[in-house]
């Protein structure tokens, strides 16, 4: 941090608990690498001080901020503008600070967008995508995707009634079709042969290595792709299997560094050094 200078203009995520995060060292890696005088750090803001948290933004002039758990909705009545999908999403998890202006943006269901796009070569445009989970990274998913011209979106959840909310704010917002389907064999059969599925639940997440989505492993198809918005593992067991019936396969690696990438790119005006960062994410994944 020996490059900060009396211009060193200052970002930050606010969450808590926000010591896990990935962020700092992965923004502050790609700023050193383009020479850029920014530097990026974690605040543990408790919820009885996210509005003035929030202000601070302002007050301080900082250029902007990332907001994780449990802030991502709360925040959104302390920000001057929101961007339209992060309106229709209902939380913001980056903020942009222009002279005293606050804007939210969602950049998560965008970056899962990116990296299907940049690391499968595959457009949205009259995809059917099946989702497991209606959660808060399966709203940012499916309504990005729903916005970048999917046909049908296929729903499935344990509680139905957060599917249903769900699939409501996708057919009031977008020409794709919602369909809410049982989470049991026979609505697994009636997925189509041509799929991109996404598990958006934590199943499969470290520590628990072991779990797949119920019923799923046998209904998959090999002209599927399946994406796991579980980065960590890399490799969840879910893509394992799909791998082993010959599917091709997304880990949610992908979404994580590209959700930052937008972000990176809001802030500062450059492309983000996409290798960079890929490779702190990694490392700080194997640690
Ligand atoms: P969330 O808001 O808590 O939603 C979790 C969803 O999973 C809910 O729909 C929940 O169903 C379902 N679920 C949880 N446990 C389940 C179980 N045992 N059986 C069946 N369904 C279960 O969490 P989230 O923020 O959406 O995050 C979900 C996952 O996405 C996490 O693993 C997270 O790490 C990952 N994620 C990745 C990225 C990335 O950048 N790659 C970004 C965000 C999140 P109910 O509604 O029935 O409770």
């Amino acid at each position: 941090m020996s490059g900060i200078t009396g211009k060193t203009q200052v970002l930050g995520i606010f969450g808590s608990p926000v010591e896990h995060s990935f962020s700092p060292a992965m923004h502050n890696a790609a700023f050193a690498s383009l020479g850029l005088d920014f530097l990026y750090a974690a605040f543990h803001v408790r919820p009885e001080n996210l509005d003035r948290a929030v202000d601070s933004i302002r007050v301080l002039g900082m250029r902007g901020v990332n907001i994780t758990i449990p802030h991502k909705q709360a925040v959104m009545p302390w920000l001057d503008s929101i961007h339209p999908s992060a309106q229709i999403i209902g939380a913001v998890n980056t903020i942009v600070n222009d002279d005293g202006q606050l804007t939210g943006y969602n950049t998560d269901g965008l970056g899962f967008v990116r990296s299907l796009r940049e690391e499968m070569g595959t457009e949205v445009k009259g995809l059917k995508v099946a989702i497991l989970g209606s959660g808060g990274a399966a709203r940012g998913v499916g309504v990005e995707l729903a916005l970048a011209g999917a046909d049908t979106i296929f729903l499935f959840n344990r509680n139905p009634e957060k599917a249903q909310e769900l699939a409501a704010v996708i057919a009031g917002h977008s020409q794709a079709k919602s369909v809410v389907l049982p989470w049991t064999a026979a609505g697994l059969e009636q997925l189509p042969r041509e799929l991109l599925l996404i598990n958006s639940t934590p199943m499969g997440m470290y520590p628990n290595t072991d779990t797949i989505p119920p019923l799923v492993e046998d209904y998959l198809r090999n002209s599927w792709l399946v994406a796991d918005l579980v980065y960590n593992p890399l490799e969840t067991r879910l893509l394992q299997t799909a791998q082993a019936k010959g599917c091709q396969t997304l880990s949610g690696l992908g979404m994580l560094l590209y959700q930052g990438a937008i972000a990176f790119e809001l802030w500062t005006g450059c492309p983000a050094p996409l290798k960079v960062m890929d490779a702190i994410l990694k490392k700080s994944i194997e640690k």
